[in-house]
């Protein structure tokens, strides 16, 4: 940390921080400059905080230089993580080798439009199924999942198709509940913020697919990260999957810049949803190529064998010419960035 000084700071006002830094076990160098005297600050920053140094006299500033996120940050930990997802002998890798193609249907309606969907999407490249049985809708009049019967089914499919699957938590009372079905818990972006919920993923055995809040900045996104870490999981895969912004063409608008942003603050893997991002289906693909050029870890895409009936998202939902132009990309691009395509082990 460095406190900057205002221009008619007294030597006394320096000694005085220079005392409270001093008084909390930590050092603090002064250097005098022309006009003004910054004070550079070594030890635990967190008691530093405790300082209130910000509203002392003479005090014109207090400016951090490392992360405010520890456990996730690149700055310790400088290699890119890998998160591996499913079962032993069947684990799907997610990090900088590969790139993972995720796609199933928004939310499971039934056995057959689940089985169908995962049918298509594995024929498209897709390493593992998505499909939401808990969903958070803006609505409560909207379709909110089928819940527990959505569970059994998404993890029925998922053991027929042979790939591991994720499904959104909404509650931290059922994380115990949808880890016994689901291969990685999705936390949406209505939830980002809900750190009872991030605590409780952060506490169980599985790994978790975070999704940026759709008004959260980058900062605030892997502070949530830091939460589910600081509880003991690691296994983290964040999702960039579009923010508010003013522009209405689009439903969000998908930040391409986080990826790499992201990726140089953090060794997590970063993916993106292109489906929740442009909420339409002509977006999908050309922004999947956009995602693999940037060099995200991967994307996760809403398909669906009927979109016209989809009981939810149904415009942005792939199938036919659109879902086949995705497999070709994710095929032909990666290897051009120097990715393989994941596929279960
Ligand atoms: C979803 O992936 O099903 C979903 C609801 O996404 P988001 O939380 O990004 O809106
Ligand atoms: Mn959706």
């Amino acid at each position: 940390m460095v406190v900057v000084m205002a221009p008619d700071a007294t030597a006394e006002d320096v000694a005085h921080v220079v005392e409270r830094v001093e008084s909390v076990g930590g050092q603090a160098f002064v250097s005098q400059g022309v006009d003004r005297t910054i004070i550079g600050l070594i030890g635990d920053v967190d008691s530093f905080h405790g300082l209130n140094l910000r509203a002392m006299a003479g005090v014109a500033g207090v400016h951090r230089i490392s992360d405010p996120f520890k456990l996730v940050s690149r700055q310790h930990h400088p290699d890119r993580s890998v998160v591996r997802v499913g079962k032993p002998g069947a684990q799907v890798s997610i990090g900088p080798e590969t790139f993972t193609l995720i796609a199933g249907p928004c939310a499971v309606e039934s056995a057959e439009q689940t089985s169908e969907a995962a049918t298509m999407a594995k024929a498209a490249g897709a390493a593992m199924i998505r499909g939401g049985a808990f969903k958070p809708r803006t609505s409560p009049y909207a379709f909110q999942g089928l819940g527990v019967e959505g569970l059994e089914i998404l993890a029925r499919v998922g053991e027929d198709v042979g790939l591991p699957v994720v499904t959104e938590v909404v509650d931290a009372r059922d994380v115990p509940m949808v880890c016994e079905y689901a291969d990685m818990l999705q936390i949406g972006t209505r939830n980002m913020g809900n750190f009872g919920l991030l605590q409780a993923v952060g506490e169980v055995d599985k790994p978790v697919l975070l999704k940026r809040g759709m008004t959260a900045t980058i900062e605030e996104w892997l502070m949530a990260a830091e939460y589910v870490a600081q509880r003991g999981n690691l296994e983290i895969v964040l999702c960039e999957r579009g923010i508010r912004t003013h522009e209405p063409a689009t439903r969000n608008t998908l930040d391409i810049s986080a990826v790499p942003v992201v990726q140089a603050d953090s060794h997590l893997p970063v993916i993106v949803d292109p489906s929740h991002a442009a909420g339409r289906r002509d977006l999908v693909v050309p922004l999947s190529r956009a995602a693999i050029g940037v060099g995200s870890d991967g994307v996760i895409v809403d398909v669906h064998p009927d979109p016209e009936v989809a009981l939810c998202d149904g415009p942005q939902a792939l199938h036919g010419t659109d879902l086949r132009a995705l497999a070709q990309a994710v095929r032909q691009l990666p290897p051009m960035v120097g990715r393989s395509p994941a596929a279960p082990a």
